[in-house]
């Protein structure tokens, strides 16, 4: 299961739509202590793929070598990677299965019709490099985090 908050959710959402019609994708953290995935931070990542960018997508390396440092910092670590399908289901392609690499961690794809967004899916990448496959995981959106109360 993965926990996302509304705001993170609908980030991603967001993301989906404004860059239809090319593929969006990012990197997403996590607070490394919990026993469930609880997205803590989204990280908004420009698609590297100028050959194909209306179904393929990439992070820069120096984009994800990034996100971990800012993770370490935080004490947290990434729980996954999120991109789009414009005009195309949220179930992923081969292409992403071939092309996912870190194991144990989350999958998000946005299915974007006509510029809306409509379902979003996750996938867990387990097995190993020789014999690997995606598994469904729910996902589950709580609340935004409450605002901090100042005692007076
Ligand atoms: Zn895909």
């Amino acid at each position: 299961m993965l926990k996302i908050s509304r705001a993170d959710y609908d980030l991603i959402r967001w993301e989906a739509e404004r860059s239809y019609p090319h593929e969006c994708c990012g990197i997403l953290l996590r607070t490394v202590h919990e026993g469930q995935r609880v997205v803590t931070l989204t990280i908004t990542c420009e698609n590297m793929r100028c050959d194909s960018p209306v179904n393929r997508y990439s992070i820069d390396p120096q984009r994800i070598i990034a996100a971990l440092k800012l993770a370490r910092h935080r004490a947290e670590s990434v729980v996954g990677f999120y991109h789009s399908h414009p005009d195309a289901g949220s179930h992923f392609s081969s292409t992403d299965l071939e092309e996912a690499h870190w194991f144990d961690c989350s999958y998000v794809i946005t299915a974007v019709e006509r510029g809306r967004a409509s379902a979003t899916d996750s996938y867990v990448l387990r097995g190993t490099e020789q014999e690997k496959q995606f598994k469904e995981e729910e996902i589950e959106i709580v609340a935004n985090a409450q605002p901090l109360r100042i005692a007076l």
